[in-house]
């Protein structure tokens, strides 16, 4: 999904939009195409967006595994700028804001990869399927939270069941 500028002067622009987002993640996926929304404004060096975006993911519990639902919601502001004035005002009234700089082609700008990245930049780094989730055996594996295995009942160092999660 893309904003043409090539049709809008210096102004603004309200967007509001409904897309498909492949996220290209093994651990997190979208349930349903996002909704990403906000305004443009074009200026004569930069393009400004701010916005929101809606979207419902499903993750793994970071102790069980299991899948579980969330709904993100994003707030975002982004610069865009061509490539050629990237590397003539890096240095100046730019740079040190608080802004995230994007490059883009004069063009159009692709809201499909910006929610893309607002999405994995988003991410909270654990999530749990509940508060008092009781992660994996890490003997055998047995997921917790449905029944008692037979392994030695000692207390799991959380940071142990956590590694345990760690895919190679
Ligand atoms: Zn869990
Ligand atoms: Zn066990």
């Amino acid at each position: 999904m893309y904003i043409d500028l090539t049709k809008l002067s210096e102004g603004r622009k309200d967007f509001d939009e409904t897309i498909q987002v492949d996220l290209d993640e093994e651990s997190v996926r979208l349930l349903e195409p996002c909704r990403i929304f906000g305004e443009l404004k074009k200026g004569i060096v930069q393009v400004d967006v701010a916005g929101k975006i809606i979207a419902k993911v499903e993750m793994e519990c970071s102790r069980c595994l299991t899948p579980v639902e969330s709904t993100l919601e994003i707030s975002f502001k982004v610069s865009y700028i061509t490539e050629e004035h990237y590397t003539n005002e890096k240095d100046s009234e730019l740079h040190g804001e608080e802004l995230e700089i994007s490059i883009y082609d004069g063009e159009k700008i692709d809201l499909t990869d910006l929610a893309r990245e607002q999405i994995l930049l988003n991410l909270p780094a654990q999530t749990f399927c509940s508060e008092n989730c009781q992660g994996l055996c890490p003997k055998c594996g047995a997921n917790l939270n449905q029944k008692t295995c037979d392994c030695e009942t000692k207390e799991i160092d959380p940071r142990w069941a956590n590694l345990k999660n760690l895919r190679f």
